[in-house]
């Protein structure tokens, strides 16, 4: 498979394994991620040889991530088939992640997901990008934050661990304060355990970098993108949540463990904010990827 490979930071230690390409929805204006890649999954039996592959290299995996987009999207039956291949493969398997849809979730019955609980299914990574409704809309996400936040709440409830993205700007500069205060109150309904927030970069090749282009979407200044995620961090109410903001997109990198830290989240922001150092007049220099 020669198209590019996307896995969550977290999961740099695992060994990832590419049973999917690409993403079945591949339609979100912001994401350029799989643009190139067509959908598709291997077979059981490729799967069966991949994991044997993998297996005889003597690599002795603990933790494995199945790439790429969403994963969860395969039937059950599938996904305990590939969870079983794994097992046998590596008998010292402790975890598998995977990037989750809402309707990958909510396909599923409570029964089978704690079934895949049980067969080692761990870290669910799902991009809920925002809790605006419209913002949802208008970026053409497959699903409502509400059918996201309703999914999530059942996986975590049979025991699975639910790790979000969230994209700071999202809402552009016309619906920033929606954007905070829905994705605010989305999150505490979800309570992840892990929690990433990302900053929207206008991607070349996307629709999003076109309306941008055009005027149609009015990307945050560096001190509106600070503004909103102090907005958003004001708002939230997580009982136990590691929350990571350190993506090379960020305007500065913050990690803190909820609700413990929230206060000094909100005073290092405060101190940013009134630094005087924030451009108010442009996004900031972007990342060097771009
Ligand atoms: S953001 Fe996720 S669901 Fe949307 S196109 Fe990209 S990979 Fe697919």
């Amino acid at each position: 498979m020669d198209h590019p490979l996307f896995r969550p930071p977290a999961e740099a230690g695992s060994l990832i394994l590419r049973t999917d390409q690409g993403c079945p929805h591949n339609r979100c204006s912001f994401c350029g991620m799989y643009k190139g890649t067509p959908y598709r999954r291997l077979g059981l039996d490729q799967v069966g040889s991949l994991v044997a592959r993998e297996s005889r290299r003597g690599r002795g995996a603990r933790r494995v991530f199945l790439a790429d987009g969403d994963v969860m999207a395969r039937p059950f039956d599938e996904l305990a088939a590939i969870l079983g291949m794994l097992r046998e493969g590596f008998p010292g398997l402790s975890r598998v992640n995977v990037y989750a849809s809402g309707s990958g979730i909510a396909g599923k019955t409570d029964e089978q997901l704690r079934a895949l609980r049980g067969l080692r299914l761990h870290t669910l990574y799902m991009g809920l990008e925002s809790g605006d409704e419209e913002t949802l809309r208008r970026m053409d996400k497959a699903e409502s934050a509400a059918a996201m936040v309703s999914a999530g709440r059942r996986a975590q409830a049979c025991g699975l661990h639910l790790s979000v993205m969230v994209l700071l700007g999202l809402g552009g500069r016309e619906r920033t304060a929606e954007h905070a205060r829905s994705t605010a109150a989305s999150l505490n309904l979800m309570q992840p355990r892990l929690l990433s927030a990302l900053r929207v970069i206008p991607v070349p090749g996307t629709a999003l970098h076109r309306e941008s282009g055009k005027g149609d979407f009015l990307p945050l200044t560096e001190d509106e993108a600070v503004r909103e995620l102090r907005m958003m961090v004001e708002g939230l109410e997580l009982e136990r949540t590691v929350f990571r903001a350190n993506h090379v997109s960020n305007v500065v990198p913050l990690e803190a463990a909820l609700p413990r830290d929230k206060g000094r989240l909100l005073a290092q922001l405060d101190k940013l904010l009134a630094s005087g150092d924030l451009d108010a007049e442009s996004p900031g220099p972007m990342p060097l990827w771009l």
